[in-house]
């Protein structure tokens, strides 16, 4: 799995529901910056990419 944040769409310091939905802790937020910690935990459940209202994430396997 490949997990790709558009930084031009991510609107973080005011959302974080992919931070929240994600039930594997794949996301963590340092710097003002939302960023993916631990990819080889996802488990591809779509909950980050569905629950984003900004479109930034994308999934690839
Ligand atoms: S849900 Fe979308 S906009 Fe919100 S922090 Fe995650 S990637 Fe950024
Ligand atoms: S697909 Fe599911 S497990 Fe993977 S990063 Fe998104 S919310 Fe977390």
């Amino acid at each position: 799995m490949n997990i790709n944040i558009d930084y031009s769409k991510c609107n973080s310091s005011d959302c974080l529901e992919c931070l929240d939905i994600c039930p594997m802790q794949v996301f963590d937020f340092k710097n003002n910056k939302l960023i993916v910690v631990d990819e080889e935990a996802c488990c591809g459940c779509l909950a980050c990419q569905e629950v984003c209202s900004y479109n930034a994430i994308s999934l690839i396997y």
